[in-house]
């Protein structure tokens, strides 16, 4: 299966160093939206789908508050209908979707592709549609309430390295796979893609800089910590998932590849 890597918005937030870029706190540290297209048997399968053309169009949709914060670029070069187009497919040939998690930044892009069934965690779509009160900023209406077809994955499948998982596509493939790893939000999960050189493990936003995982060991800059502890919905599930994260990456690192969706520095490298 053919991987793209695309980054699907950059958010332009301020911090400098302290939020893994560099300089004072008034530079940006720039971030990205990373999102697969995968050309697999059974049509385009899309991981995330980062900020939507609505959402370039009309910016009130992704919230003040997350505008605010992360200062998103808006560009429509960079949402995933007008990369898939100018990588010379149809927008129809988008079969499935499958969201890591359904945070206005990962589920932008879900309405722009009509013939996709969206396979995300039963645990996630219900948090998203039955939303708590620190819940209800996180979750746009504007952007889910337009999705043509859902497909709720409930828990209970195989076991991945350890991971339970499930199988996100229907008719018993087994190459790209849902694994739960909540903390972030209620139903967060990583999606793992078989691909020749092993397997990639797109960890959403289970961490959000590379030094969370490094085998090595390390932390991510201050500015990052604080930001995960306050979006997150289960701070002990969030801690323990990074840290089985990190044991994968030393124990496996040579079969499977980790990535997360913010990380500038993991994007390039896949792009290289
Ligand atoms: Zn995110």
């Amino acid at each position: 299966m053919r991987i793209h890597h695309l980054n699907c918005g950059t958010m332009c937030p301020r911090g400098g160093a302290w939020f893994g870029g560099k300089g004072g706190p008034w530079a940006t540290a720039p971030m990205c939206c990373h999102c697969l297209l995968i050309e697999s048997d059974d049509g385009l399968v899309l991981v995330d789908s980062g900020i939507g053309v609505d959402d370039v169009a009309d910016p009130s949709r992704l919230g003040f508050l997350f505008t605010a914060l992360t200062r998103p670029r808006l560009q429509i070069g960079e949402t995933a209908l007008r990369q898939i187009a100018d990588l010379g497919f149809r927008i129809d040939d988008v079969r499935h979707i499958v969201p890591t998690h359904l945070d206005m930044d990962h589920a932008g892009g879900l309405a722009d592709f009509p013939a996709a069934t969206v396979h995300v965690h039963a645990v996630e779509l219900r948090a998203a549609k039955e939303p708590t009160f620190r819940e209800r900023e996180r979750y746009r209406h504007a952007q889910l309430s337009r999705v043509a077809k859902w497909d709720p994955i409930t828990v209970g499948g195989d076991r991945w390295f350890g991971f339970e998982s499930v199988r996100a596509l229907p008719g018993g493939r087994d190459d790209v796979l849902l694994v739960p790893l909540p903390g972030h939000s209620r139903g967060h999960c990583g999606v793992a893609v078989r691909t020749e050189a092993g397997w990639l493990l797109h960890c959403g936003d289970a961490y959000f800089h590379r030094a969370e995982v490094a085998p090595a060991g390390g932390r991510a800059p201050g500015g990052i910590r604080v930001f995960e502890s306050l979006v997150n919905v289960d701070r002990a599930a969030r801690l323990a998932n990074q840290l089985r994260l990190k044991t994968l990456n030393r124990e496996r690192g040579d079969e499977i590849r980790l990535i997360s969706s913010h990380d500038p520095v993991e994007f390039a490298a896949c792009r290289g």
